[in-house]
Parts: structure tokens; sequence; C-alpha cells
């Protein structure tokens, strides 16, 4: 059991004014206002883990021969903190980003933070700047714990020295009333992931190259990008920041397996758990490009979404690429897709029942 730090508190001396936060809080969108805090921890080889601290938000200064800025040693997570209908506050299963902050870490040939270092972090920075967390309907703090080598050096290696950072950033409901439908520009050029590459792991690297796919989506008036397996251009594998998932006609339902090329999604397993407790039969299995046009002219494919923790579940109205264009059911919003947001998204407000334990009260 390793041990928990104290972390160390230096308040702001000059803290955004409580009238001026709860402007900001009354539309805060997304990921452009932070809180007056950060929670930082140190590594280094010859001392562990060290210097906790919440201290003022602030610019980093870092040395231009900064391993991340050359080599991009880099992993993040993203979870919510949310209001809860007694006033209280809670977080969605972040034991489960802690879990994988670690795998990625390991992937990344990085210092494994300790599962309860990341959890103590991230409820002493929420502790102190509680006051962020938004009132608003469909409002949380989004927190982004994140972690790079700082180690000053040249040469290609796994750093001595990594920086560990958690930023909350208040954010306001990603849609308004009922998700709409988005349209996914399927990638045939540009894969995510290859076998024995870092697709399970939540690293900088995976998002910047995913760019380039992003920007033809838009070009084609798509909204994501929805990508194909490295081998064989053919398995369905995820978006860009969401997993997917399928609705048949005899209401089972289909998301691909995780196979070390599509991140293990949190949203995904809530899902799937929420979904087999309310009697569908989910499959974790490979499903084609070329089968989901068929069945969705055919009519055998009822529904698509795509989830994660920024947007919940997403439907999935239309696919389009190079060679391809077809519609989803009637291209809004199936039964599925909305039950299961409305389900998942009372539970992590604390409306619901709350069988497996998900939230963990601030
Ligand atoms: N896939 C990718 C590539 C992502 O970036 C995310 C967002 N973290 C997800 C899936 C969904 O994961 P989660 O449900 O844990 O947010």
């Amino acid at each position: 059991m390793a041990t928990i730090l104290d972390f160390e508190f230096e308040a702001h001396t000059n803290p955004i004014a409580a009238d001026d936060r709860t402007a900001l809080l009354a539309n805060p969108g997304f990921g452009k206002i932070f809180t007056d805090h950060m929670a930082v921890i140190r590594y280094s080889a010859e001392k562990g883990w060290h210097n906790a601290r919440i201290e003022p938000r602030a610019p980093l200064q870092i040395d231009p021969a900064c391993a991340v800025l050359h080599y991009a040693q880099e992993i993040f997570e993203g979870l919510k903190a949310y209001r809860l209908p007694d006033g209280g506050a809670a977080l969605f299963r972040p034991e489960a980003n802690a879990k994988r902050f670690r795998e990625s870490a390991r992937r990344m040939a990085m210092a494994e933070l300790p599962e309860e270092m990341f959890l103590s972090s991230i409820r002493e920075l929420v502790a102190v700047d509680r006051d962020w967390i938004p009132e608003i309907e469909g409002g949380s703090l989004y927190l982004r714990p994140f972690m790079f080598a700082s180690e000053v050096f040249l040469g290609v290696k796994p750093a001595s020295e990594y920086l560990y950072i958690v930023l909350a950033s208040p954010a306001g409901a990603y849609f308004k009333g009922g998700a709409p439908s988005v349209t996914l520009w399927v990638s045939e050029d540009y894969t995510r992931a290859a076998p024995g590459g870092t697709g399970a792991a939540k690293c900088g690297g995976n998002y910047a190259s995913s760019l380039v796919a992003q920007s033809e989506a838009i070009r084609n008036d798509c909204d994501q990008v929805v990508f194909l397996d490295a081998a064989e251009s053919k398995w369905v594998e995820e978006l860009g920041g969401m997993n997917i998932f399928f609705v048949m006609d005899d209401g089972s339902v289909i998301t691909p397996p995780l196979g070390g090329t599509i991140l293990p999604g949190i949203t995904r397993e809530s899902l799937i758990t929420l979904a087999r407790d309310a009697g569908v039969d989910v499959r974790e299995e490979r499903y084609s490009i070329d089968q989901w046009e068929a069945d969705s002219k055919s009519g055998k494919l009822r529904e698509a979404f795509a989830c994660g923790t920024a947007a919940v579940v997403t439907p999935i109205g239309r696919v389009r690429g190079r060679t391809r264009d077809f519609v989803i059911g009637n291209g809004g919003p199936g039964i599925l897709t909305e039950k299961l947001r409305t389900d998942l998204v009372a539970m992590q407000r604390g409306e619901a029942p709350d069988p497996h334990n998900w939230l963990q009260r601030l």
C-alpha cells in the first residue's frame, strides 16, 4: 500500500471574485475557464512522488529542452464532479480513471501514480474549489489530471522526472435538452491505432495523430471521425474521443471489443452494465463498416450512438465517407439510446439509485 502524501495548501492571494465567478458559472461552455487552484505532485527517480501541493493555478516555467516537448511522453484523464440534489457533490467512478491513468503511464514507460494519490489529488482540489461546481442544469466541474516528462534532456529514453497536475474547469450542459444526432466521417486514409500501439492509452499523441482526420471530417461537413482498424480497414473501432455502440432490430446491442487499439471508456463500461441490468443482450464483438452500411439500409440496425465523459451519449444519425453515405434509423435519436442516456445522467447526478456504488461523495 503506497502512502498518501499530505497536500500542502497555498491559497490564491487574488482569487476570482464571487460575483465574477457566479457570472462565469452561468454559461461556462467547455474547457475555457478554470478554477483558482490546481493540484501538483512531482516525481523524480531519486525521491519518488513528492511535493504534493494545492496551489494557485498559474503558467508553468518549462525549459525548452523538457523531454515532453520533444518526445511527447504525456498522458491525461477526464472525469467530472456533479452537484447532488441535496446540495452535496460527487465524482462518478473516479477509481476507474485512477486505474486507467496508471495503465496509460505503464504503456508510455512513465512513473505510475498510485491510485490513492490520484484520488486524493482530485478530492483535495475539489474541496478547495468546490464553489466552482456549476449549479445550472447539466453543469459539472470537469477535472483534467495529466502528467508529462519534465526532465531536461534531449536523449530518447523514458524520463526520470515527471510533473502531475490536476486542473478543474466548470462545464455547461453539453447539449441542452435532448442530444442532437451527429454525422460521422469514416476515415479511410488515416487510422488511429495499430495492434501493439498506444490506442488503449490516454496519451496526447493519440489525439495529435487523429486531428488530420478530424479536419477532413469538418471539410466534409461531418461532426466527428469514426476510425477503422489499422490492419484491414474493415472493423469499426471508435471515434476520435468516444466509444461506439450499435442497437439491432432484435433489441440486442453490439460494441467493439477492447483489444488494445481502442480506449477502454468508463462510459462504455457503465453503459454495458446498465444495459445488461435492464435485460438487454450486449455483445462485445467486431462489427464491420460494410455490415454497418448493409444493416442500416436493410433496417436490421435501428440505432447507433457514441459515448464518453464529455457528451455522455451522442446519437449517430448519418455516416459518410469517400464511398459511403447512409442514414441510421430515421436519422434522429433512437429509443434505447435516449433511455440509456437518461438513466446514466440520472445516476451520475444522484437522481437515481446507485446499485453499483459508482458515485463517490465529496
Ligand atoms: N475513446 C477515446 C479515444 C476517448 O478520448 C474517450 C474520452 N476519454 C473515450 C473513448 C470515452 O472514454 P470515457 O467514457 O472514459 O470518457
